[in-house]
């Protein structure tokens, strides 16, 4: 059973494969393909069903779906956008493709009584049905075109790579699929009853179409109709591969924290002056939540091995004032500190609170950004080189091989649920000095009940902020139909007479950044027209960091008043005067990015609200939703709740449980198999010790090709 590693094919760089040259194996490392083996653990997001035709009539929306039908006619429309609209018709019921862009050649081919087979995600319309934009074919009326028979799987990918080359070299690979290593304990396979790996992998990359449930292995209800051991031999399928991949989490973690042991830190004995004057001139003292989690990170530094501490804390509680004092304690004893945001937003933000706070002490900030020119970075990283600068702000561009620090002492990560785990010991790595590792402070807002945190980041200790600073007004939150807009931006109006400020919030279905920004500039633009007495502004992803970060002033100072946002604003933000917040296609959200939206308002002390705009009707799923929105602001709710309510259909984000990218696995979804992944974890370590890097190996790869364990054993 046990394979030498050189001896199989599968243990080949990617490169043996025909047709794989430089180019592509370095998009496929980006995915963490480096061997053969590899392609066959990159498993699918999700499948399309092209292997039946479905009648019109059946239609639902939602549904991705094969049609086959015959045009009843082509037109060309204006409705707000120029569109072509063609209806087919099977003799079942009728059926509208939309197209906003399209050729006038494409227009003529699509004739009257043309037969056409398409693929596309079914909508509804008004009392109809439609598809945008969808795949389609015309056929030829004399050979009948033949359909796929097995499910199409659709994989991660990145940039220029192609489903299909991904689904052919993963064929090649499947050829392969007997030669894999079983890695899991003997006594585990039997207890269990897993099939073979091999045929469960074959059974992941092409299920059988026609199946009434297709083997969805990443998305709600099918992950957990595959997850259930009592569905029988399917649902051994998945569970087989979702057990093994927890076991190596389990194993890399565990094999992290003792590596981490190991090491050095410097010890920060010398008490914390500077906190005392902090202390003395803020307007506010510290909550109890945060000067025992203080207490706890001050212990940590005194120690000599390097402190890794996550430290959880929902929206608004004040992380930030004890991620300082963090720093200010590593900064009394002599070391430098570098803060990392995952936005250029976040940064620039922390970088004015730092400034605000520190300079009256005689603690130096310095800002790094991506968007520095070499020469406007030359001097700040200089100054962090000198050690003349104490606090090193930025997001990753903080680790660029540019920026080298005199003695860097502590690693603070905020918001961490954007960063991987592998980022957060690749910067362990580079803060490395002589033998001493610096310390890290990882803060979250993404709730985790603490017996999964201990599985998610066993690697790390864990701290909670679990109380609010006093004094802050709950925030009220009511759900509107997208018919009381104009209620809505009165109310805006108003708040704004008062002197408040708003954000209203743009979101889209559309995953293309792209059509987000337009709808953000739209949407801004309307509301001007509206609201002309209003300072309006509008922020999104694609604008530059200096624009967003002149627009964030301004808001921050009052010059605009009404804010229109993608949810770049989604992660931590402050502005307290901010106390109205409207958020639009609120349905489509999860809870806990909803939850996180919402929190930018509700931080100062007067009553802010939040109005959750929504599109008629409401699901069953989304109604709930918005209804624990409306009641409850409480992150660990809202957490539970979310796990209950995920719907079929419904995607698992990886949000949910922070930075731990599981291929298959859900530690939240799959909590019920962590006992029994901790006893295989044991049998391994005392019995099959080789198996653990074999483990890790397989199921730990990083994008850019270091394991975390081989990360761990440098
Ligand atoms: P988050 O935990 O979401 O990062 P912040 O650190 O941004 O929260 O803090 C939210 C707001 O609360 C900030 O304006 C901050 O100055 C303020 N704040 C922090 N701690 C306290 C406290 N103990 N009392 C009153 N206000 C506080
Ligand atoms: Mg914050």
């Amino acid at each position: 059973m046990q394979n030498h590693a050189h001896d199989s094919f599968l243990d080949n760089p990617v490169t043996t494969l025909r047709g794989v040259g430089d180019a592509l194996a370095e998009k496929l490392a980006r995915l963490g393909i480096l061997r053969v083996a590899d392609l066959l653990f990159h498993l699918p997001l999700r499948y399309q069903d092209r292997t039946r035709i479905y009648p019109i009539a059946d239609l639902k929306a939602g549904q991705e779906v094969l049609v086959e039908g015959e045009i009843d006619s082509t037109e060309v429309v204006i409705r707000g956008r120029r569109m072509m609209l063609c209806h087919i018709s099977d003799g079942s019921g009728i059926l509208t493709l939309r197209f906003f862009h399209f050729t006038t050649a494409q227009k003529q081919s699509l004739r009257q009584g043309a037969p056409i087979r398409c693929f596309g995600e079914v909508r509804q319309a008004g009392f109809k049905l439609e598809m945008a934009h969808p795949e389609y074919r015309l056929l030829s009326t004399t050979s009948p075109e033949p359909i796929e028979n097995t499910l199409t799987p659709t994989y991660p990918t990145t940039e220029g790579l192609q489903q299909r080359s991904l689904r052919r070299l993963i064929e090649i690979a499947l050829e392969h699929v007997d030669e894999l290593p079983d890695l899991l304990p003997e006594s585990v396979l039997r207890q269990h009853q897993f099939p073979p790996l091999g045929e469960v992998l074959q059974l992941l990359h092409k299920p059988e179409g026609g199946n009434p449930t297709p083997a969805l292995p990443l998305s709600g209800e099918g992950a957990r109709y595959f997850s259930s051991p009592d569905k029988g031999r399917l649902g051994g399928v998945s569970l087989r591969l979702i057990f093994e991949e927890l076991l190596a989490h389990q194993l890399g973690v565990q094999q992290a924290r003792h590596e981490l042991q190991q090491v050095q830190a410097p010890a920060m004995q010398e008490t914390n002056h500077y906190w005392q004057k902090l202390l003395r001139s803020l307007p506010f003292a510290p909550t109890a939540a945060q000067n025992r989690v203080i207490g706890e990170i001050t212990h940590d530094l005194q120690q000599t091995i390097p402190m890794n501490r996550l430290v959880q804390g929902d929206v608004g509680s004040g992380k930030t004032l004890v991620a300082v004092a963090a720093a200010l304690h590593a900064i009394a004893n002599g070391f430098q500190v570098a803060l990392m945001a995952p936005t250029e937003l976040l940064a620039e933000q922390h970088y004015q609170n730092l400034t605000r706070w520190l300079e009256p002490l005689g603690v130096e900030t310095v800002y790094i950004s991506g968007n520095q020119t070499p020469r406007q970075r030359r001097r700040k990283v200089e100054n962090l080189l000198l050690g003349i600068g104490h606090i090193a702000v930025g997001t990753h561009a903080l680790f660029q091989r540019t920026v080298e620090f005199l003695q860097l002492g502590l690693i603070i990560i905020d918001e961490q649920h954007r960063f991987g785990v592998h980022q957060r010991m690749s910067l362990r790595e580079k803060g490395k000095q002589g033998d001493n590792y610096p310390h890290q402070l990882v803060m979250t807002a993404t709730p985790i009940p603490r017996t999964l945190a201990m599985t998610a980041y066993g690697d790390l200790d864990y701290s909670v902020i679990d109380e609010l600073p006093p004094g802050r007004t709950p925030i009220t939150t009511v759900a509107l139909s997208n018919e009381r807009r104009d209620d809505v931006i009165e109310r805006i109006s108003a708040a704004c007479r008062e002197g408040r400020q708003v954000y209203w919030v743009c979101t889209l279905i559309e995953e293309s950044e792209t059509l987000q920004c337009e709808a953000a500039e739209v949407t801004a633009e309307l509301l001007r027209e509206r609201l002309p007495h209003v300072a309006v502004g509008l922020v999104h992803g694609r604008l530059h960091g200096s624009e967003k970060e002149s627009i964030m002033r301004q808001f921050k100072q009052c010059d605009i008043q009404l804010l229109v946002a993608t949810t770049v604003i989604e992660v931590g933000v402050d502005v307290p005067n901010a106390s109205l917040m409207v958020i639009e296609n609120a349905e489509r959200l999860g809870l806990s990015q909803l939850h996180q939206l919402r929190g930018r308002v509700g931080r100062g002390s007067t009553a802010s609200s939040c109005v959750l705009l929504y599109q008629h009707p409401l699901g069953k799923t989304a109604r709930k939703r918005l209804d624990a929105m409306r009641t409850t602001t409480d992150g660990f709710m809202i957490a539970d709740i979310d796990l209950e309510l995920r719907g079929p259909g419904e995607v698992l984000g990886t949000r949910q449980t922070g930075d731990v990218r599981l291929r298959i696995a859900s530690l939240l979804r799959d909590q019920h198999l962590l006992p029994a992944v901790q006893v295989a974890a044991r049998e391994i370590v005392a019995n099959y010790p080789q198996r653990v890097e074999l483990l890790t190996r397989r199921w730990l790869q990083q994008p850019d090709g270091d394991t975390a364990t081989r990360f761990f054993q440098s």
